[in-house]
């Protein structure tokens, strides 16, 4: 080993899902949104003034904080943005787990959360979701450094009640709870009502699934006013440009589109009933469903070996080589065409 490699910061990285770039392909992996962003995104993106790349973007992001405040019915400083939730839930991590007692999360929940503890040096500790999936509030109880959760879960698509989720925050009003809501859109309650009663709460968002714009990195994170001035204290502290003009723009955009966002987040939770009840009839078994994503396995049916004859046919899901969970598959609800194909392989394959 040359000296100068002995000083490596060494880290096992996050492995982001395949992003294949196949023409025909049923892209079922990486839970995007099959039916993009807002008309009112497009137009946008059509009428953006170059000119403005010339200067620095607003290092507040006022614009985009602003839309969001008005959304949720929040104030401009309790709104954090970050580029994509990972940015937000990273940001977060550095700022508030700092006390040298382990942090808490499922042991079958969002893969990021360990490799960001990793990088942060922050010991962590993954109490084991129950026999179905559950995420047992009781695990939560014990002395820690921390709380962070994704509710519904990833990658079991399993919501947690808003009792529970109060419950868990109550129990830990001498550290930051993370309830990391990517997926709450489609599903579930989300935590955002209980800010206002536990000083200690952050709900972070995205854009990239109900929004539909995983391509731009928006995510956000709301909580109470010195949770998110020490979160931006950290991110002038690291970049004060996180977000650029054409995110704030578009971004803004797309709050503003209700209705849009309604429709086809309403139209995602259809395909998935319908989605449910074929795979049912096809012999899978699934967690109750509460994201844009259903979490199957089929008795006496290999899951990857499923998942290579998936891929051959040009049909991505997740499969994760993780205890536990590894004879499952990840399927991202798609629209009804795309779905149609993936059954019809089903049912020839099975
Ligand atoms: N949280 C969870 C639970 C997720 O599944 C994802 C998607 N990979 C993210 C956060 C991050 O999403 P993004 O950075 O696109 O907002």
């Amino acid at each position: 080993m040359k000296p100068w490699e002995a000083n490596i910061r060494r880290v096992t990285p996050y492995v982001p899902g395949e992003q294949p770039k196949k023409s025909n392909m049923i892209k079922l992996n990486t839970n995007e949104n099959p039916y993009g962003p807002s008309p009112a995104v497009k137009k946008a993106a059509r009428d953006f003034d170059t000119e403005l790349l010339r200067l620095y973007p607003d290092p507040s992001s006022e614009l985009l904080v602003d839309a969001l405040a008005m959304r949720y019915g929040l104030g401009r400083d309790q709104i954090f943005v970050g580029v994509g939730s990972d940015d937000v839930l990273a940001m977060s991590f550095l700022t508030f787990f700092n006390s040298g007692r382990p942090i808490l999360f499922p042991d079958i929940s969002y893969s990021f959360y360990s490799v960001w503890a990793e990088l942060y040096r922050i010991p962590y500790e993954r109490p084991a979701l129950d026999g179905e999936f559950r995420i047992r509030k009781e695990d939560y109880y014990k002395e820690n450094g921390g709380v962070v959760f994704p509710n519904p879960n990833a990658p079991t698509s399993l919501a947690l009640g808003l009792a529970d989720v109060e419950d868990i925050i109550a129990h830990n009003q001498e550290s930051v709870v993370i309830v990391d809501e990517a997926y709450i859109d489609f599903g579930g309650e989300s935590a955002l009502g209980l800010l206002s009663k536990y000083e200690n709460l952050l709900v972070v968002q995205t854009f990239s699934k109900s929004r539909s714009m995983a391509g731009l990195r928006i995510g956000f994170a709301m909580g109470n006013p010195a949770l998110i001035k020490a979160l931006n204290d950290v991110k002038y502290s690291f970049n004060s440009y996180t977000m650029n003009q054409t995110s704030l723009l578009l971004g803004t955009a797309a709050v503003e589109d209700e209705a849009y966002f309604q429709e086809t987040v309403g139209k995602i939770k259809a395909t998935r009933e319908r989605a449910k009840e074929r795979l049912r009839a096809l012999g899978f078994v699934y967690p109750e469903p509460s994201a844009n994503f259903i979490f199957v396995t089929r008795p006496g049916t290999d899951a990857r070996t499923l998942f290579e004859a998936l891929k051959e046919k040009d049909i991505y899901v997740r499969y994760f080589d993780a205890p536990r969970i590894n004879q499952y598959l990840r399927v991202t609800v798609g629209t009804d065409g795309q779905m149609e194909r993936l059954f019809e392989f089903l049912e020839n394959y099975l």
